[in-house]
């Protein structure tokens, strides 16, 4: 019999296939898999249209065989089947698609399924094998044929027998070698894993006689084979949600995406318009452990027409909801030759929009309905949102900023924004800054602004200080940070006379403020404090705790917040320091400063430079 041979770009095209489009060997299975879907598609599509044509549409199936000692696997339709000409035009041509014409010849493409478009994806079986052979036969003939080829070297046609019309395509597996092993594709496990992996929702039964082992009547263990359908052909995203239990959907999220607990939230998203997807979707209950760091991977599973195209489709998600587990379907999606990257992203662009909007409806409506979970949620990822508002330099604030949550000195719990605007007069949003709420509770600023019935929110997380600050303003409102020099709610009358006493003692001032050199801007009394002898507060766009975090990053600039150390003026220690310099004691007048400084340093949760010092000081003072 004469070898035909490849068309002449066929050749080249062919090694290009088996070396470099795709990169995983397993997918093989995937594509041949996917042509017998098409097969019966086709079939079944064309005997709809054709009265004499009687398909039963529950005896299409694919078959799978391994044959150990033959080293073969086998993949069998009882589809549309092939002709002599279309042997030889669909699999002697590389790149020439059946499926693709069948496509464009039948016009109600709407509701074709058919995979298959660039005619490569057979040919992608010599990854594994030397030798294919496809025996065919069309349901327009009762002839058969059988196409054998061993790769590059051309292929041959032979008529042959087969009774029922579809195809077989067998595969005579390469030997293994020291980098690839091949034996392991005749292993039952190995193919079900695979068919799982990739083609667990194609709609036909994909069958296979497994070996399984089972107690004879003598008690004694026999090996038997059993037909098993490996896949479970309708995906539970394409279900209606009335009619799957919270516990498929669970079990659904912890097996696929290994968690041990169950989602916070199921999202079930079906769209149809410009671009139309299914989607399944959902938010862990806990971040994983790897979350805040740079090994964590974000992405969605995507599937096309029942097919997984990809496991971690980054593209789908943006980075403040890189949490979002889960699968997006889509008809839509136009791959390119390996299936294993998308053609061009504009569809993979309108999906993720259209999620990001979904995603963010249901995070508000878990903030408004299901509080307690909310705040789970929060305290797992809220972190990844002030992020999403800090790294955007605020182009995505709308988008965030009413998922935030702050600690309320009012409230005593986690309240919103907009929560904190209802309740407000004015026009400013009060917080203070600390490492926990308790800390913060017992600032001097604080405190005092608590005592003039203010609400403040406390920011207990590093990132706060700096998203409130990209945040700017809230509705109009401001921010203000209670240890900021601008702070300050005294009545004019009350400003007046403090300013009168600052400047009685200004020569006082300038002879502490030089025994503390550049660690201060200024020193003044204050009217503010209630019984605390001393505070900082900042002037400027640094506070402290926005100083602490910068410097505590890895190679941060070293950045000074501009401190002010405020005396009550109402404190016996005040009145100390002004007899201390009316008396001319310079010396003592130094220390103290010393001293007040550091406690204030204390307060804030900073470190003071010289602890010896420090403690020198105190009980020199102490004991006097
Ligand atoms: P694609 O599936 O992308 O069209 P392939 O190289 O995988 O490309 O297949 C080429 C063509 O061969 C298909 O379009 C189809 O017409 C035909 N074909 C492949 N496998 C089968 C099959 N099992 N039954 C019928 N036709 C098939």
């Amino acid at each position: 019999m004469k070898k035909k041979e490849f068309k002449a770009e066929s050749k080249k095209l062919l090694n290009l296939m088996i070396n470099s489009i795709y990169t995983n060997k397993e997918i093989f299975l995937r594509e041949l898999i996917s042509n017998s879907s098409d097969a019966l598609d086709k079939l079944h599509y064309v005997s709809l249209t054709n009265a004499n044509l009687k398909v039963k549409k529950d005896k299409l199936e694919i078959r799978l065989e391994t044959d150990k000692e033959k080293r073969t696997i086998k993949v069998i339709d009882n589809g549309i089947g092939m002709t002599k000409e279309e042997l030889e035009e669909n699999l002697g041509t590389i790149a020439k698609s059946g499926s693709e014409l069948f496509k464009s010849e039948n016009d109600d493409k709407k509701n074709m399924e058919i995979i298959g478009q660039f005619g490569v994806g057979f040919y992608s079986s010599f990854m594994v094998a030397n030798k294919v052979s496809v025996l065919s036969r069309s349901i327009n003939s009762d002839k058969a044929y059988l196409w054998e080829s061993e790769g590059e070297a051309g292929y041959t046609i032979e008529e042959a027998e087969k009774d029922e019309p579809g195809t077989i395509i067998t595969l005579y597996l390469k030997e293994n070698t020291d980098d690839n092993n091949y034996d392991e594709f005749l292993e039952d496990y190995t193919i079900s894993r695979i068919v799982k992996k990739y083609s667990d929702y194609i709609k036909y039964p994909i069958k296979m006689e497994v070996e399984e082992e089972e107690e004879d009547k003598d008690k004694k263990k026999v090996k038997h084979k059993h037909e098993h359908i490996l896949n479970s052909m309708t995906p539970i995203w394409k279900k209606k949600k009335k009619d799957v239990k919270d516990e498929d959907y669970n079990n659904f999220y912890t097996d696929k995406f290994y968690d041990y607990e169950k989602p916070l939230k199921v999202i079930k998203s079906e769209v149809e318009g410009l671009t139309s997807y299914d989607a399944l979707l959902f938010i862990p209950s806990h971040a994983p452990y790897n979350y805040y760091t740079k090994e964590y991977e974000k992405g969605l599973m995507l599937y096309s027409k029942g097919v997984m195209i990809m496991e971690k489709c980054a593209d789908l998600l943006p980075d403040y909801f890189s949490f979002v587990k889960g699968v997006v379907d889509s008809l839509d999606i136009e791959l390119n030759i390996s299936r294993e990257t998308m053609q061009q992203d504009k569809q993979i662009k309108l999906i993720a929009k259209s999620l990001e909007t979904k995603i963010k409806k249901e995070l508000e409506s878990m903030l408004k309905d299901d509080r307690e979970n909310y705040e789970k949620f929060y305290e797992a990822f809220g972190e990844q949102l002030k992020y999403g508002i800090y790294s955007s330099y605020g182009m995505n604030k709308e988008l965030l900023q009413d998922l935030l949550l702050f600690y309320s000195s009012k409230e005593e719990k986690l309240v919103t924004l907009s929560e904190y605007l209802e309740r407000m007069e004015g026009d400013t949003i009060y917080y203070a800054s600390g490492e926990t709420t308790s800390k913060i509770k017992m600032l001097p600023n604080v405190i005092n602004a608590m005592d003039k019935d203010k609400e403040v929110l406390f920011l207990t997380n590093y990132l706060d200080e700096f998203v409130i600050k990209t945040i700017g303003t809230y509705h109009d409102k401001k921010f203000q940070n209670v240890s900021d020099a601008n702070f300050d709610l005294s009545s004019d009358s009350e400003k007046e006379e403090i300013k009168k006493i600052n400047e009685e003692s200004k020569d006082m001032f300038k002879v502490m403020k030089e025994e503390l050199g550049d660690s201060v801007k200024d020193i003044r009394f204050t009217n503010r404090l209630k019984n605390h002898p001393v505070c900082l507060i900042t002037d400027g766009e640094v506070s402290i705790e926005m100083e602490k975090v910068l410097n505590a990053m890895p190679n941060g600039d070293s950045v000074k917040a501009e401190k002010i150390l405020e005396i009550n003026e109402s404190h016996p220690i005040s009145q100390k320091l002004k007899d201390l310099y009316k008396a001319g004691d310079i010396d003592n007048i130094k220390k103290y400063t010393k001293v007040l400084y550091s406690e204030a340093r204390l307060i804030e949760g900073l470190t003071v430079d010289d602890p010896t010092e420090l403690s020198n000081l105190i009980c020199e003072i102490m004991s006097k």
